[in-house]
């Protein structure tokens, strides 16, 4: 077992409900095995300016309800140069912080690679709404996020009913489909729009206006903010072709905040404790996934490749390091990935009516 006088905890990137609770899980199981802990304020940017403070167990007291990040959250440029770096690496040797957990998505993930290849163990943990890190099944704040909206669009519905309308709505998760193809299953909506896979817009106007003609009255319409620009253009384009009346929302920053749903909560203790368990088995670069259910671990340089492969974004030289066993058990994962969802995709449009 690795020992450890302090560790650092830091959230970055985009916030997600669930961050607190996860701050919460890493503060309190370092704690118990009497490793102390450094609240870092705003990400990377806070660790280059040595703003932290050291906590015990009542600093992360009453946080585990709330959404948003009470770390606080930045970006940071200046992080990832040489000079960034090394004002990082001082920061963590004068304050004996010889470990750090950083939750947030792939640039944190990246930032957490950078300070593991110069002596600080680092463990990351995903944090965002958008579920868009291929290693893992579930991020922390996905599931809240998918609530949330399902719980605006419940209420859009209600009046498309009484009114016989149609509401477009666009979701959050970046270039991902997730909360837009999961949360339409949820909502009943007649068409979810990803861009992950082909959309056919003459089909889909067809259906509806089969259902309409059998007596359906609202229509819910929902598009992931991958597909960029499609969104208020096809508002009119369906009302055009349709003849109902259709309005537009965009859902935006509102399901990135909200006290966090029970499996989120969950899932950032889990995930909290299992970093820091990693760590004192003398772990560093892995990020904590969800995967079939458990709470596994995988390198972040794999994560990081896996995640380009899955988007078709494979750089040179991206698989040099792997085995051909290797190369094809990621091929493998990321074909059963887009396979479950395209499944979700077909199944969507199966039960629309
Ligand atoms: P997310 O973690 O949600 O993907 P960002 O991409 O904004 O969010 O990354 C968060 C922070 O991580 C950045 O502001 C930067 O400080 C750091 N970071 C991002 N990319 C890198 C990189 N290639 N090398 C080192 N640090 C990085």
């Amino acid at each position: 077992m690795k020992t450890f006088e302090r560790i650092g905890v830091l959230t970055s990137g985009g916030d997600a409900p669930g961050m607190n609770a996860t701050i919460r899980a890493v503060t309190r199981a370092a704690l118990a095995n009497g490793v102390e802990v450094m609240g870092i304020y705003e990400g990377y940017k806070g660790l280059m300016e040595g703003n932290m403070k050291l906590f015990d167990e009542r600093d992360v007291s009453n946080i585990i309800n709330h959404g948003g990040t009470m770390l606080y959250s930045a970006r940071s440029p200046e992080f990832k140069t040489e000079e960034g770096m090394a004002r990082a690496i001082k920061v963590c040797e004068e304050n004996h912080i010889n470990g750090i957990v950083a939750i947030g998505g792939d640039g944190t993930f990246r930032g957490a690679t950078d300070l593991s290849n110069r002596g600080i163990a680092c463990i990351g943990l995903p944090g965002t709404i958008d579920n868009d890190i291929t290693a893992t099944d579930y991020s922390i704040g996905y599931d809240t996020a998918m609530n949330t909206v399902i719980e605006m669009v419940d209420r859009l519905r209600d009046t498309c009913e009484s009114h016989l309308r149609c509401n477009v709505i666009e979701v959050m998760g970046r270039n991902a489909g997730y909360i837009a193809l999961n949360t339409g299953i949820a909502v009943g909506a007649s068409i979810v729009v990803v861009s992950e896979l082909p959309f056919d817009e003459d089909k889909a106007i067809e259906a509806v206006l089969e259902s309409k003609k059998e007596g359906k009255r609202n229509f819910i319409v929902i598009v992931s903010e991958g597909a960029e620009g499609f969104a208020e253009p096809f508002t009119k384009r369906f009302a055009e072709k349709t003849g109902i009346e259709t309005k537009f929302a965009r859902l935006a920053h509102v399901v990135r905040g909200g006290s966090p749903s029970l499996r989120d909560r969950v899932l950032a203790t889990e995930m909290g404790t299992e970093a820091v368990n990693l760590l004192l088995e003398g772990k560093s670069n892995l990020v904590v996934c969800n995967h079939d259910n458990k709470i596994c671990s995988m390198d972040i340089d794999r994560a990081l490749i896996l995640d380009r492969m899955y988007k078709g974004k494979l750089k040179e030289g991206d698989l040099d390091s792997y085995s051909e066993e290797d190369v094809q058990q990621m091929r493998d994962f990321c074909a059963k990935k887009s396979a479950e969802f395209k499944k979700l995709y077909e199944m969507s449009y199966l039960i629309s009516r």
